[in-house]
């Protein structure tokens, strides 16, 4: 079970990606004011989010570009959501950091296999480098020749 957070603007879409979404065993919670969408993702800290890229106040390039840059938030998916398939817009969406892109109007088998691809691979991505890795001159190697140097007597 997933949490993730949608933003988008449209009723019906929020009853449908969150009936999608909970039939899917998810734990879907919705942010209709994409103001309120940066500080929602910061308390929900979900496991992706799913975003309308046609929204009032905060578009939704801008909010995936927001949550690039917030330090918590950096590495969670985003998955976009865009009625305009505009030239260029895939493009510029996945510039700003998302990973994924469906348009409207959804396919319900896109939708739900876009949500399982991304969920798969922010849980298979390591968080950070292990220690053992990232500082490899002290003790490292693990299996080396006992406690040299370890204690002087
Ligand atoms: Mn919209």
């Amino acid at each position: 079970m997933a949490k993730i957070l949608i933003v988008e603007d449209n009723a019906l879409n929020i009853k449908l990606f969150c009936d999608l979404l909970a039939a899917h065993g998810h734990q879907p919670e919705a942010v209709t004011d994409s103001r309120n969408a940066l500080g929602a993702a910061r308390e929900l800290r979900p496991d992706l989010v799913i975003t309308d890229i046609q929204l009032p106040h905060v578009s939704g390039l801008e909010l995936i570009r927001l949550i690039r840059k917030d330090e918590d938030l950096a590495e969670v998916p985003i998955m976009a959501v865009t009625a305009y398939s505009a030239q260029g817009d895939e493009e510029r969406i996945r510039a700003a950091g998302a990973q994924a892109y469906v348009s409207k109007p959804i396919s319900v088998v896109k939708f739900a296999q876009t949500v399982d691809e991304l969920l798969t691979i922010s849980s298979e991505e390591p968080g950070e480098l292990p220690e053992s890795m990232a500082n490899d001159d002290d003790g490292g190697g693990g299996g080396g020749p006992g406690e040299a140097g370890g204690e002087e007597v």
